[in-house]
């Protein structure tokens, strides 16, 4: 187990070194966690690929029947204590069950984490023992079913501003529960529903454990009519003087802000995970396609342009894991340390979630952007094709776009993540001060002409990510010190922020997870992730020399914007430029060579 000493706090990675062999990556897991992901990719082969048409033509009936199956054999359970009928796995394993489980299809992908994320976990998170004994087990086998009620018609981003009503009978055994929630993954086919309600004028929502049962005044509208994750089942529910006894309230009396916000956290990540598979199976569905499909009597794959977007595809998938797999390791460290000091698994968890809440955030928008456009350029490889139903990617497509709109929208979390690290900056969690203050002092001072010696694996590419984590501090140190808590009526900039932010932990946890994989193989063996690690930290540069550029010269005028420009440019320097055509033909004639995403 890590030493707390070792173990980077949430949001830390911006200003601390990471050494490569502190990082967990996906070439790390464990002879059970390799079990794991046999099981359930199997389990995504038999039950849920083969019956593609069906979801897409809205069998809901197919979802709740293979949501049972995945019960039947564990999956359900995987993050869900032994003693309450789960396999009671680390946070590793829960994370990889949700990433092998979700690429067949977004309905089941939905269902599942819409059950076993925000559906269950509010419950053993924040259950008490009587609570997490009546309810969790049935949802960890199966048996029943879960799902999360928040949203509002008037209230989506705005989770704390709903309007249902829970109001204390006059003998106090029982809340009666009056309002409308909408977009409810999950709601045709549930048992329990976690819903949020609020107490006379309570400032805050309280959460409470509802059990689905139409003869207690809960109706549900029709199945929405969406875009994509056709068989997921989405309603609104209606609760209609629903009397729910005391004993269900969901830890206290406006307590149900914090728990929908946890829950989310964990969702996040979770999310981040189930849009990886995604992205491999497409990228292996689009080099199988371009090396079949010819045209001017060449395979389309040996063209530049498809090169380029298999190469660019399959770089951002390995960024994806990359972060997803290092935060999941993080979190389950963390977890470890606080059970170890004492504190209960429940408090363990929650705390442990927390702390990595801004990396959730930063994982929910990267990878379900790299998602979408993954499934994007692969309707793009196959051309005409991609756009018929008959090809995967059309689906893949719809499927793909939802997961920028929940879980809080990516603007929300874009927002968030910086807010988050500035709050933990405040409470004195991590040190922003001291190093923005240092980068403050460096773009006054001489800039160094050295040039040092580039010559060892990522030397250059570290130096890098260290001088990108300083464009970070220049802006957002500024930012705060010009407009000081008004910084959140500057969204633009802050979403500017959040993208620099985005692209250091991202291109940075590609880096450290291949030089640990070329330290412990060789560089040889390495050489294609090496190229990827490479491409993806060139096309970071660029989005943060923009964004950089973009935050600069909205806040600061005259001299002061010379100088931060100036110190931008220094920052964002190489001094030997990769040839990214190279390496993008190098990573796609690898995947050619395979066959399939193949790292
Ligand atoms: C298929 C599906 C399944 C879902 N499942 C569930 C579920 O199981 N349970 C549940 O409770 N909810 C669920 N949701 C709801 C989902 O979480 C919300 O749709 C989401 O939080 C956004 O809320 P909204 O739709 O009201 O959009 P709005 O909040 O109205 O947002 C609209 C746009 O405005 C932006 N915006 C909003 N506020 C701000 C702000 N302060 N600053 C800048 N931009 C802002 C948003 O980013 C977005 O681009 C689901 C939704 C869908 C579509």
């Amino acid at each position: 187990m890590a030493e707390e000493k070792e173990l980077l706090r949430g949001g830390q990675f911006l200003v601390k070194e990471t050494n490569c062999e502190d990082v967990f990556t996906p070439e790390d897991f464990s002879e059970e966690q390799n079990m794991m992901k046999e099981a359930v990719t199997e389990f995504n082969d038999r039950e849920i690929i083969p019956h593609k048409p069906r979801f897409e033509a809205k069998d809901y009936a197919l979802t709740e029947e293979v949501m049972r199956k995945a019960g039947e054999l564990g999956f359900l359970g995987v993050a869900v204590p032994e003693a309450y009928g789960g396999l009671g796995m680390g946070f590793v394993s829960t994370v990889l069950t949700c990433d092998y489980i979700s690429s067949g299809t977004g309905s089941f992908s939905t269902a599942f984490g819409a059950h076993t994320g925000i559906g269950t976990m509010p419950i053993t998170l924040y259950g008490t023992e009587a609570q997490k004994q009546k309810y969790v087990p049935k949802l960890a086998s199966g048996e029943w079913f879960g799902s999360y009620c928040l949203t509002e018609p008037g209230a989506g981003s705005d989770a704390n501003s709903g309007k249902t009503t829970a109001v204390l009978s006059e003998d106090g055994k029982s809340y009666k529960i009056n309002g409308q929630k909408m977009w409810i993954s999950n709601a045709g086919f549930c048992t329990v529903m976690i819903v949020f309600a609020r107490l006379e004028d309570d400032k805050n929502i309280t959460g409470f454990i509802v059990e689905n049962d139409a003869a207690n005044g809960i109706t549900m509208g029709e199945e929405e009519h969406k875009l994509g994750i056709r068989a997921s089942s989405t309603r609104q529910v209606f609760f209609n003087d629903t009397v729910v006894p005391i004993e269900n309230m969901l830890a206290g009396r406006g307590e149900g802000f914090k728990i929908a916000m946890n829950a989310l956290n964990v969702g996040r990540i979770k999310l981040a995970a189930a849009c990886l598979d995604s992205q491999r199976r497409i990228v292996t569905h689009g080099v199988k396609y371009a090396m079949e499909r010819k045209q001017f009597k060449t395979p389309i794959a040996d063209f530049g342009a498809i090169k380029m977007k298999l190469a660019e595809m399959a770089t951002n998938a390995y960024a994806g894991e990359s972060a997803t797999y290092r935060a999941a390791k993080n979190i389950e460290d963390r977890i470890a340390l606080r059970e170890a000091a004492g504190n209960t698994h429940q408090e363990a968890e929650l705390k442990g979630v927390e702390e990595y809440a801004i990396e959730c955030s930063i994982l929910k928008v990267a990878v379900s952007e790299d998602v979408q456009n993954c499934a994007d350029e692969g309707i793009q490889i196959f051309g005409g094709m991609g756009f018929s139903e008959e090809t995967p990617m059309e689906s893949a497509w719809r499927d793909a776009r939802i997961a920028r709109i929940y879980e809080g929208t990516n603007e929300i979390n874009r927002m968030l993540s910086v807010g988050m690290l500035v709050k933990k900056a405040m409470k004195g969690h991590v040190d922003l001060l001291g190093p923005a203050t240092a980068v403050a002092n460096e773009l006054m001072g001489i800039p160094s002409f050295e040039t040092p010696d580039y010559s060892e694996l990522f030397s250059e590419e570290k130096a890098i990510i260290g001088r990108l984590k300083k464009v970070f501090l220049m802006v957002a140190g500024a930012a705060v010190q010009k407009f000081g808590p008004k910084m959140e009526e500057h969204q633009q900039l802050l979403i500017a922020a959040s993208d620099i932010l985005i692209e250091i932990y991202m291109a940075e946890s590609t880096i450290l997870r291949t030089e640990k994989n070329a330290k412990r193989t060789s560089e040889k063996e390495q050489a294609v992730q090496i190229a990827m690690s490479k491409l993806y930290l060139y096309n970071a540069v660029s989005i943060i020399e923009n964004k950089g550029k973009e935050s600069v010269i909205s806040f600061a005028e005259g001299d002061e914007q010379r100088m931060m420009l100036m110190g931008l440019k220094r920052f964002t320097k190489y001094t030997n430029f990769p040839d990214i055509v190279d390496l993008r033909n190098e990573i796609a004639e690898k995947v050619k060579e395979e066959g399939k995403y193949c790292f």
